[in-house]
């Protein structure tokens, strides 16, 4: 049943979590009466929280207590816990000394963020938000709120930068809004091309990056990317907290994301003027455990060591990507032709997402079998991303499986014996 991966030395190193391997281990939860392991294929979604993150939880809890408003000792080990946050997340992805770090919710509270801060003269934005089909609408819908224009991604990726060009040529584009991976497919898009291409018509680049941070090192000031946003509980982190890093000076100036306690320098009772800084768009209470845990998750992934960490997880894509190939009437979906699958050098390739289809089956159902029969979590549906299922032929949906550090192996084997049987008992 484990389509021979035994012999294949490839696959020796996924055959144990590499949470384990690093010492960042992840609690796999037992089903089915306590002796079936939870085999989790939903990374993609939410990943499960470090054991060391949820360890140092429980470590500042106790001095959980008011940030930047209070004197007291608790006070300020909040606020420095949450000030430092902003340092070490920074850092995680190469960001420049004078780059904005704004914690928000997730990743399309961000984006949601930076649509308010599109330049303006006389209150009227000066450019457009150009954006492909394939995103995920937290990376469309925020821009449709705004002027925009979308270009409808070509088979290959070098198409698709062709077209791109094209566009940000014709003038008028104050921001490219991409994606760093795909969510629905894992192909990876790349960023500094990208970057360099928007600049080259003097637009901004901010990549989505909800997706990419969990499996790839990034770094914004050596990419020129401007902007980047992503989400804790994608990292390893708990739910609750996601982030906005980039140039402060869009930020600076635009409309205040969240109108509140802390974010004016003066307020009148029909007047106001607003701070600059994280500040401004950080009104109200902001969620100290949040924003600590997702950098102290940013710390354990910095850590890792890259060859071992991406040949894991390709270990175990190329594992079920070959398995699913090999089945009769399973089709395994990706945007660009020309997108490197395996062992691919940095800024191409794919992340631990496998996307695919059962002829013939509802995806609904056999996510719904999987998860009965074998315990099984996985995806199935539009993924937030409905324009890219509808061009990839897929309007109701398909199946995802994603994984990450707690992954193994063996997820992967029981996936594909569990499609076997649910072929073979012809359901
Ligand atoms: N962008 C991508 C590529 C995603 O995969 C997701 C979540 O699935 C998001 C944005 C939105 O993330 P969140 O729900 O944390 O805001």
């Amino acid at each position: 049943a484990t389509a021979g991966a035994g012999s294949d030395a490839r696959f020796a190193v996924a055959r144990r979590p590499l949470a384990a391997v690093t010492g960042a281990e992840i609690q796999a939860p037992l089903i089915q009466g306590g002796n079936v392991r939870y085999a989790n294929l939903d990374y993609g979604a939410s990943a499960p929280a470090l054991s060391v993150v949820s360890a140092y939880l429980n470590e500042i809890l106790p001095y959980y207590a008011s940030v930047h408003r209070g004197a007291g000792y608790a006070s300020q080990i909040s606020t420095s816990v949450y000030e430092n946050a902003r340092t070490i997340v920074r850092d995680f992805v190469g960001g420049r000394p004078d780059d904005a770090v704004i914690f928000t919710r997730n990743t399309t509270d961000s984006l949601n963020l930076l649509a308010g801060c599109l330049p303006k003269a006389d209150g009227v934005h000066t450019g457009e938000v150009l954006y492909l089909d394939i995103e995920h609408h937290a990376n469309l819908l925020p821009w449709q709120q705004v002027p925009h224009r979308s270009v409808i991604a070509a088979a290959t990726l070098a198409g698709t930068l062709e077209l791109l060009r094209k566009e940000l040529a014709y003038g008028g584009v104050s921001l490219l809004a991409v994606t760093g991976a795909s969510n629905v497919t894992g192909e990876i898009l790349p960023i500094r091309a990208l970057a360099a291409l928007a600049h080259e018509y003097g637009a901004r680049i901010v990549v989505d990056a909800a997706q990419l941070a969990p499996h790839r090192r990034i770094d914004i000031a050596a990419d020129d990317v401007d902007y980047l946003a992503f989400s804790g509980h994608k990292l390893y982190a708990p739910f609750g907290a996601g982030v906005l890093i980039g140039r402060p000076d869009w930020l600076d100036a635009g409309t205040p994301h969240l109108a509140g306690g802390g974010a004016v320098q003066d307020a009148r009772v029909d007047a106001v003027s607003w701070t600059t800084g994280p500040a401004r768009h950080e009104g109200g209470s902001p969620n100290v455990l949040g924003a600590a845990t997702l950098a102290r998750a940013t710390q354990v992934i910095a850590d890792l060591d890259v060859e071992q960490w991406h040949a894991h997880e390709n270990a175990i894509r190329s594992f079920l990507v070959e398995g699913l190939s090999r089945l009769d009437g399973v089709r395994v979906h990706q945007i660009f032709s020309d997108s490197a699958s395996f062992d691919a050098p940095a800024g191409t390739g794919t992340i631990g997402v496998v996307n695919f289809s059962l002829e013939g089956y509802d995806a609904g159902l056999v996510a719904a079998y999987l998860s009965a029969e074998h315990g099984i979590g996985l995806r199935d549906g539009r993924f937030c991303a409905h324009p890219l299922l509808r061009r990839l032929g897929l309007p109701a949906g398909s199946l995802r499986a994603s994984f990450g550090l707690g992954s193994r192996l063996e997820d992967a084997e029981r996936l594909l014996a569990g499609i076997r049987e649910l072929r073979q008992t012809g359901l």
